[in-house]
């Protein structure tokens, strides 16, 4: 009896609260967008909302402004995924010495599914990831990897360094994005062959900056009307030839280190030829000799994995 007294006096406020819910979601009134936004809307040209129903993975919240559930928790995985494998590429434990942007303790994605601009873009915790298809599968699979991929690495890079833009000169830093993101995937097509090379030499040599990969330090330094999907795969041999035995024989701890030289303050160059052996200027003089010796010696290197 008292037992019973006692479930009737906690239910009748429950019950008030049930009522109360109740009223709120009334079908005939459309549920009110969240209008929050995340670091996103501060770090990129994009003040984009979302749909108020983020999912979060281990290491991500994944916004989206139409993608469904299912989507959200499938980009989650392959991101979690992908992200620790990323992290003991680079032998890197520590991830509470990452510096995320104010009020901030976890990366984000962004799903864009109907914002008109079709782009990837990392930036300081987090990436807007650009999902047309209704699902990630079979090759879409592969290229979601590629993209989770090269977009996480500038993520990494931009968490070591702590700050709203990275310190690297493009080459580099696109360059370590792709090769990371071919690692795993066939989405993009590196350069392998010595003919290669010499067809973009040929193509490139009346044109400013002679198609040098080394030369695009900032943005600006891309030739007019440059092609830059072709400039990343020419970045991409450059960091590979940089990092391969056959090649310089650097290590990705030595790209962590110069990331870390960057937060520290340092400048690309002086941090560059510290680790690397070479200045960036010296590197940009040789370049075409030491990537055509590279690939003369490696006519078809059997694909690289970590
Ligand atoms: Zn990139």
């Amino acid at each position: 009896m008292e037992r019973m007294l006692s479930r009737a006096v906690w239910f009748a406020p429950l019950l008030i609260v049930l009522i109360a819910s109740g009223c709120k979601d009334d079908p005939a009134s459309p549920s009110i967008p969240q209008t929050e936004k995340g670091a996103w809307a501060r770090y990129t040209p994009f003040d984009w909302t979302h749909d108020g129903r983020p999912h979060e993975s281990t290491y991500f919240t994944i916004y989206s402004d139409a993608a469904s559930d299912e989507m959200k928790w499938q980009l989650g995985d392959i991101a979690d995924e992908r992200f620790v494998r990323i992290l003991r590429l680079f032998d890197f434990e520590n991830v509470s010495d990452f510096v995320y942007p104010p009020g901030y303790s976890k990366m984000e994605i962004y799903i864009n599914r109907h914002h008109a601009e079709g782009i990837n873009w990392a930036y300081w915790g987090g990436f807007i990831f650009t999902i047309r298809s209704p699902d990630i599968s079979g090759r879409r699979y592969d290229s979601a990897v590629y993209i989770v991929r090269h977009e996480s690495t500038h993520v990494f890079e931009f968490l070591i360094e702590g700050r709203e833009s990275l310190g690297t000169d493009v080459w580099f830093r696109e360059g370590i994005a792709t090769h990371v993101g071919c690692l795993e995937s066939t989405a993009l097509r590196t350069i392998r062959s010595l003919s290669e090379l010499e067809s973009w030499i040929s193509q490139n040599q009346n044109i400013p900056g002679e198609g040098n990969p080394i030369r695009i330090h900032q943005h600006a330094d891309f030739p007019d009307g440059a092609d830059r999907h072709e400039y990343y795969r020419l970045f991409e041999l450059a960091v590979r030839y940089i990092l391969d035995d056959k090649g310089m024989g650097n290590s990705y701890q030595d790209v962590l280190r110069l990331f870390y030289d960057l937060r520290d303050g340092l400048s690309f160059s002086v941090s560059f030829e510290n680790h690397f052996g070479i200045g960036v200027s010296d590197l940009e003089e040789e370049v075409f000799g030491r990537l055509r010796a590279y690939l003369s010696s490696n006519a078809v290197p059997a694909r690289a994995t970590d």
